[in-house]
């Protein structure tokens, strides 16, 4: 399988109360310099490849991702100068999904324009609701009306390939109201979408924003309802769900955030980016002056090298081939980690199957839409 490449953009226009990716404010004069340090990353992976010094030597790589934090805020001539490196550095398909996330405040027609011209061809927008009251909760800095005309700009940009981001559970949502998002959402006709529950993570500015405001998250049971009443709805739609968060109309599924799910294989570049190449995942420093900082003396920017050992990767491959919808195909993983699964796991997943929460048609296991809810109690399984 090809690899992805993966790039992290830290900056934010602001900091979201509920958020705890690796993110910092916006400083122009910082940005310039993670780029040239991103550009000598990028470079330096390129040279160990030929040299053949690394695993990826002679792969190609058929997806760019621009994750953060905001990638929309780099200029779109510095996105063209990554994925420029990119192409460079790798062999990179011609045919490569090349995706930025973007918030819709960062964005206009002429930016869009610009970032398509740079070699983005999918864009994935941080929506999270179209309602006013829970944009504000959240700390949002767009509001709906913004969300909507930024999908439709990037259409008039040239974009086919639209992806959304919204957020269920949020403080003081019910379930018509997250319905009504949903609605919203398949109004503005997107290619795919990810719906996440909201974590409100104990040292979270969200915690004390909620306590302060008296907001609640509705019941447990009514969560349940919003992720199964909206996956029907968007099924509807002519949405596909094939991961436990994630829909897409026909051959629109995210080629990158597939190779997470299905044991592939990627680069990370960026402070904290993440890469697995051959059973060895490797991390960034996090920090971004700590990054630049060792870019820019030469020094090697991973902090934490590992090889996973048999049992790792095969848990791996088990935990996150379950969150797709077609589940795992237990043949696969007997020719490539030796195990029956069944044979070594059957006793304690038989419980699950009886329930309603795993299918076993022989060939494949996979978690049915009431199973995905209790994703984690039927994955402790294999752990
Ligand atoms: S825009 Fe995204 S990455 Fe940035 S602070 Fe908000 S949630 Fe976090």
């Amino acid at each position: 399988m090809a690899l992805g490449i993966y790039i992290h953009i830290p900056f934010c226009s602001a900091i979201c109360n509920y958020c705890n990716f690796n993110r910092g404010l916006f400083d122009a004069a910082q940005k310039t310099r993670y780029v040239d340090a991103l550009l000598a990353e990028i470079t330096r992976a390129g040279e160990a490849g030929r040299a053949g010094q690394a695993g990826w030597a002679g792969r190609s790589a058929d997806t760019i991702y621009f994750g953060g934090g905001t990638p929309s805020l780099l200029d779109p001539s510095e996105v063209g100068r990554i994925i420029a490196a990119c192409r460079e550095s790798f062999d990179v398909t011609t045919d490569a999904e090349v995706t930025l996330e973007a918030n819709p405040e960062s964005v206009d027609v002429a930016r869009l324009e610009a970032f398509r011209d740079a070699g983005v061809n999918r864009l994935s927008f941080g929506v999270q609701s179209f309602r006013d009251d829970e944009l504000r909760r959240l700390s949002r800095l767009h509001d709906a009306a913004r969300a909507r005309e930024a999908v439709v700009e990037a259409r008039r940009a040239g974009f086919d390939n639209i992806s959304l981001d919204l957020m269920m559970w949020l403080p003081e949502q019910r379930v018509d109201e997250w319905l009504a998002n949903v609605d919203a959402a398949i109004d503005c006709d997107p290619d795919h979408m990810s719906l996440y529950l909201l974590e409100v993570y104990p040292n979270a500015p969200l915690k004390e924003d909620m306590a302060r405001a008296r907001w609640t998250q509705a019941p447990d049971d009514d969560a349940a309802t919003m992720y199964v009443t909206a996956m029907e709805r968007l099924e509807t739609a002519g949405y596909a769900q094939y991961e436990i968060s994630n829909v897409a109309k026909p051959g629109r599924a995210s080629r990158h955030n597939l190779k997470y799910w299905t044991d592939g294989e990627w680069l990370g570049f960026g402070c904290g980016a993440h890469g697995t190449i051959d059973g060895v995942r490797t991390k960034n420093v996090s920090g971004i002056g700590e990054y630049i900082d060792a870019v820019t003396r030469g020094h090697t920017v991973t902090s934490d090298v590992r090889r996973m050992d048999a049992a790792e990767r095969l848990g791996d491959a088990l935990f996150t081939g379950l969150r797709l919808t077609e589940g795992i195909d237990l043949e696969v993983i007997r020719k490539r980690y030796g195990i029956d699964v069944w044979q070594k796991y059957g006793d304690n997943l038989t419980p699950f199957v009886g329930a309603g929460l795993l299918r076993h048609d022989g060939s494949r296991l996979a978690l049915t839409r009431g199973g995905m809810l209790l994703a984690n109690e039927v994955m402790a399984v294999f752990v």
